[in-house]
């Protein structure tokens, strides 16, 4: 079943470019899905409108939680993930896995039990304790797969995260991400520029090119690479 339609969407900025246009893309639950093309066919922008992150200029994102259209934020539960960990230096690895759980003012064991289930997931259980600095990229870069995890969102948007890594963390941390989806039956949005990183993860190449920002192709995947 869809989580997200987008349906015909334009998006004009302020300054009159047009980063979309007439953008049609519907992404399924348990789906991989990358975006990919050259800086500037509007990428970002797309993924940011589907995490309802700024209006469409034209168009419809429409939402679904157990097979109804949902409007607006209620049981919309979607999780972000940046090209930088953005993790708060002066916190423990712990208390930033936390922070959405503080947000939305979960406490209690249950919660305590889901942060040591997001911190055991990348493999950083022993480091809950640690802070940001002592980590290496990669490992900073897992502490915020566990934050953005923590919620359970149905539907994780990751914006060319491993995009700031050297390539031999880099192709861990694909196989890490492709092991957790497996395993989780995650639903992913994949921003990426690396045709051969789109071609690994996902499922579904959504290919896009600039002026204006489109889609101009979808390419299903076939598990070319053996997966796990
Ligand atoms: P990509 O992620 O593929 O590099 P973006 O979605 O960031 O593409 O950008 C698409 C186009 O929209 C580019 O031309 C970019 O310069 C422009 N753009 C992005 N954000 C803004 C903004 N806030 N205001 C004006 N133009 C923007
Ligand atoms: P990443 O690829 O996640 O950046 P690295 O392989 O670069 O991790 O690890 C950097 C350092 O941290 C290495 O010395 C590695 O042994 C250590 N390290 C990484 N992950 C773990 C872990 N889960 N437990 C213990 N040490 C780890």
């Amino acid at each position: 079943r869809p989580i997200v339609d987008v349906h015909g969407v334009d998006k004009v900025y302020n300054n009159g470019t047009v980063a979309l246009k007439d953008v049609e893309l519907t992404v399924k639950e348990g789906e991989f899905v990358s975006l990919l093309g050259p800086s500037g066919c509007g990428k970002s922008t797309l993924l940011r409108l589907m995490a309802g992150l700024g209006d469409v200029t034209r168009g419809e994102v429409k939402w679904w939680e157990q097979g109804y259209d949902v409007v607006g934020q209620k049981g919309r539960k979607l999780a972000f993930v940046f090209q930088n960990a953005t993790l708060m230096p002066w916190a423990r690895v712990r208390k930033n896995v936390r922070l959405p759980l503080d947000l939305n003012k979960e406490k209690g064991p249950e919660t305590e039990q889901r942060i040591d289930q997001a911190l055991e997931m990348v493999g950083l259980n022993k480091f809950g304790d640690a802070y940001p600095r002592e980590l290496s990229g990669g490992m900073q870069m897992r502490v915020s797969i566990a934050r953005a995890m923590v919620t359970e969102p149905n539907l994780l948007l990751m914006d060319e995260p491993f995009g700031a890594l050297d390539e031999m963390t880099r192709n861990k941390l694909n196989d890490d991400l492709l092991r957790l989806w497996k395993a989780n039956g995650w639903t992913v949005v994949f921003v990426t520029h690396s045709v051969y990183e789109a071609v690994y993860l996902s499922n579904r190449v959504v290919v896009m090119a600039a002026r204006p920002g489109r889609v101009i192709e979808e390419v299903p995947i076939e598990a070319p690479y053996p997966r796990g």
